[in-house]
């Protein structure tokens, strides 16, 4: 097995290095929670973007960097920024789900329109998929939208849309056939979060923050020349979305990076007289979790290689957001139960450590177990297409 990239890629790496050694005073940290990114976030982005560290397979003409696709360079960018624990740019679903899928499933007129805004961070979006009666199974989804004037009204009700609240945009997917089974008939439509008619109702969560909302569309106007797609052929551009939406979570480079730092507070920490690090149960916990992390990487480089010679790697793909998302809360868990009393604190407290940021984390991460698909709808999709085995039945089927 070669693991080496090869001198060219050295270079790149050794190139990106002094880039980051030397600007890396312009970026904003590393953020925590989500909000409309401001302008010093706008600005990094920038600076970015120009020396093709982000959006680099983004053609100019849509303000991109216009690079050929290179995995290599992707994953050398990647790990660069999560060892140096530097800013890697804006990132977030207009960034991560909307754009992709606009240069694969959109028309031109609407990625001159939105995806050069979207990557610099002047219009930020929100996912409008899941409902109250539609989450794991989301094709039941029964918002729905008919034609008028040229123009779709939409209403209805969607549930858990994270960033709803600050969003200039959304992309919604609403029931435009109704009359045709239920994964055809569906559109995918991209809304003005301004549009009358709509209204977010921020919800809670217990990390404490109101990171998602419930948004409802009563007689919400938006024109006919934004669906994606064709009408009634939302499902498949959905998918494009929730396929790039899974790629984003569960990346091991970050979780190696978070191991560094359960070291570090298993160097610092002490019970009884000892430091954590010389009581074999916290070493054994984290060599194992270590072990699990280098195993997600090495799976990664696997679809790295895959990928390389062009070759399908299958639902094996989904074992990154499966196990990469349970790994990140067990890592989570770790650091909390070697910060003992003080893991119980939380922002605010004067003796919190890391800002609270591994409690945050902790409850973060439930979240992302469930959103995207949740572990048990992965595990199914993986035993049933993956493995062969039989699939579940469905109630429909059942006389
Ligand atoms: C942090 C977070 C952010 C989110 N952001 C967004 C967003 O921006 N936009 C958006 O549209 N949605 C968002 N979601 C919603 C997310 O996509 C749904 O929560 C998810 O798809 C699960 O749907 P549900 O909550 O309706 O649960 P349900 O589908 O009702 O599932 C409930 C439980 O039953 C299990 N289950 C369901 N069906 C099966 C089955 N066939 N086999 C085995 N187990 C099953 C599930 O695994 C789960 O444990 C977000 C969710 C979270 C947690």
């Amino acid at each position: 097995m070669d693991l080496s990239y090869g001198p060219e890629y050295e270079d790149f790496r050794a190139e990106l290095r002094a880039f980051i050694e030397k600007n890396q005073h312009k970026a904003p940290p590393p953020g925590m929670g989500m909000k409309h990114p401001e302008a010093l976030e706008q600005d990094w982005q920038k600076l970015l973007i120009e020396h093709g560290y982000t959006c680099r397979t983004i053609p100019k003409k849509y303000g991109g960097y216009g690079a050929e696709p290179d995995i290599l360079k992707t994953v050398i960018i990647q790990d660069e920024f999560t060892r140096a624990n530097v800013n890697s740019g804006l990132s977030g679903q207009g960034i991560g789900m909307l754009v992709p899928t606009l240069l694969e499933n959109g028309n031109e007129q609407q990625r001159e329109k939105y995806i050069r805004p979207t990557i610099y961070g002047e219009i930020h979006w929100c996912q409008g998929y899941s409902e109250p009666g539609a989450g794991s199974d989301l094709a039941s989804l029964r918002t729905n939208a008919r034609v008028e004037d040229g123009h779709f009204i939409i209403n209805g009700q969607k549930i858990w849309t994270s960033g709803a609240h600050f969003a200039d945009m959304c992309f919604i997917l609403v029931r435009t056939e109704p009359e045709k089974p239920k994964h055809e008939g569906i559109s995918y439509i991209m809304m003005d979060m301004k549009t009358p008619g709509i209204e977010v109702r921020p919800l809670v969560t217990m990390t404490g923050a109101a990171e998602f909302n419930e948004t409802f569309l009563t007689d919400v106007k938006v024109p006919v020349e934004n669906v994606v797609g064709k009408r009634g052929e939302g499902w498949k551009v959905a998918n494009t979305t929730l396929k790039h939406e899974r790629g984003m979570l569960g990346d091991p480079s970050q979780l190696l990076s978070r191991i560094e730092s359960i070291l570090k507070i298993l160097q610092n920490e002490t019970l009884d007289g000892k430091r954590l690090i010389e009581h074999a149960m916290y070493r054994d916990r984290l060599i194992a979790a270590q072990a699990k992390t280098e195993a997600l990487k090495f799976h990664s480089l696997r679809l790295l290689s895959h990928t390389l010679k062009n070759e399908d790697p299958g639902v094996s793909r989904l074992i990154v957001k499966y196990y990469g998302t349970t790994l990140s809360r067990e890592l989570s868990d770790i650091a909390l139960e070697a910060l003992g009393e003080l893991g119980q604190l939380y922002m605010g407290s004067p003796h919190v450590r890391s800002h609270g940021s591994w409690q945050w984390r902790n409850m973060f991460d439930l979240g992302l177990i469930i959103g995207g698909g949740t572990s048990q709808i992965q595990k199914n999709i993986i035993s049933e297409r993956g493995l062969g085995m039989p699939r579940e039945p469905k109630l429909a089927e059942t006389k």
